[in-house]
């Protein structure tokens, strides 16, 4: 199977008053086509940091450092200035306008607030014209609005609608919105960054359904962010849990659920509610995460963690394949 994406030693860092603190710190990564890859760990753990990297959108004062991100494109990409032909793409050696055009038509990204990612002044089938003849300036607007009603009407949402503004949408329609945008260009690769977190549950639970039923119409490979372990329970082939900028583990969600190895992984499940037992007391993982300008010698979790040895204080765990098939940097596990 093709992999969509391919990511390798990928540092980035941000430089703040303080010194610098590194946001994704050597972090590889695979995905193949189709698969939904869940990305996963504690607020600032690095995992928007991550996929706004692949899109070359890291925010300043942020910059990639180091490392590869190959993009695999099934056609060739027109650009003002040339083409892009088929194949692997070095995301990282492309200029700010090759960038451009691969964002939306090969790499979408669905930012997490959807009040502030649309224009209030703009109804919602500008913003889908806008966003087609950014990438293709010869299509007509009725075309662009046909398309737009299309993506609109599987999300949904009535063709009607696509004069109406932002504020005339609840939350959960503006997400759809949003999702129907990033759809629009048909791109191979959605990265889809916390798409329900200020939803309420009944709202949530619909518009997941909605992206998986999307994935299989649209033939897209998926990378989702969240911090929400129930969501990537429900939707995700793959899951990889990010701790301190770095990948602790990686493997399919079944066995991951199932048998985690990572002892960090093992804590964050511990901390799911189960519906089934009420009377069992939510566990907390003690502690904090490392404050990343000055981090802990060795393995970033040492201080947390329960099992820490002496070799995890002096030596960083690398990512190595676990028992299960997985892979996992600790210590404990991956001496094969
Ligand atoms: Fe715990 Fe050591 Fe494994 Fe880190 S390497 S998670 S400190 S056992």
């Amino acid at each position: 199977m093709t992999d969509v994406l391919r990511i390798n030693d990928l540092v980035v860092e941000y430089t703040t008053q303080r010194g610098v603190a590194r946001a994704v710190d050597r972090v590889i990564l695979s995905l193949p086509e189709n698969r939904t890859l869940g990305l996963a760990g504690e607020s600032g753990c690095g995992k928007s940091t991550l996929g706004r990297a692949i899109m070359q959108l890291v925010p300043y004062p942020g910059r990639i450092v180091s490392g590869e991100i190959t993009l695999n494109i099934d056609h060739d990409q027109v650009w003002k200035k040339g083409t892009i032909p088929k194949g692997d793409v070095p995301i990282l050696d492309m200029t700010e306008d090759q960038m451009r055009s691969l964002r939306g038509s090969e790499i979408a990204y669905i930012f997490q607030d959807p009040m502030t990612s649309l224009n209030p002044m703009l109804s919602i089938g500008k913003h889908f014209v806008q966003m087609q003849q950014a990438h293709n300036p010869d299509i007509e607007e009725a075309e662009a609005i046909e398309r737009a009603t299309e993506v609109l009407e599987a999300l949904g949402i009535l063709a009607e609608r696509v004069n109406d503004y932002p504020h005339q949408f609840s939350g959960g329609m503006r997400q759809r919105v949003m999702i129907g945008l990033g759809l629009v260009l048909r791109p191979r690769l959605l990265i889809s960054d916390e798409p329900t977190t200020s939803l309420d549950v009944i709202v949530e639970a619909q518009i997941l359904e909605e992206i998986q039923e999307l994935k299989d119409m649209f033939n897209l490979t998926m990378i989702l962010i969240t911090h929400n372990l129930g969501v990537l329970a429900q939707t995700a082939d793959d899951v990889a849990i990010m701790y301190a900028g770095r990948m602790a583990e990686i493997d399919t969600t079944e066995t991951l659920f199932d048998n985690p190895q990572h002892p960090y992984t093992q804590a964050l499940l511990q901390c799911v509610p189960d519906v089934t037992k009420p009377e069992k007391q939510l566990a907390w993982i003690p502690g904090a995460p490392p404050d990343l300008v000055d981090p802990p010698m060795g393995c970033m979790y040492h201080p947390r963690c329960p099992f820490a040895m002496d070799i995890c204080k002096a030596e960083q765990p690398s990512l190595l394949e676990s028992d299960t098939g997985g892979l996992v940097a600790c210590h404990l596990y991956g001496r094969k």
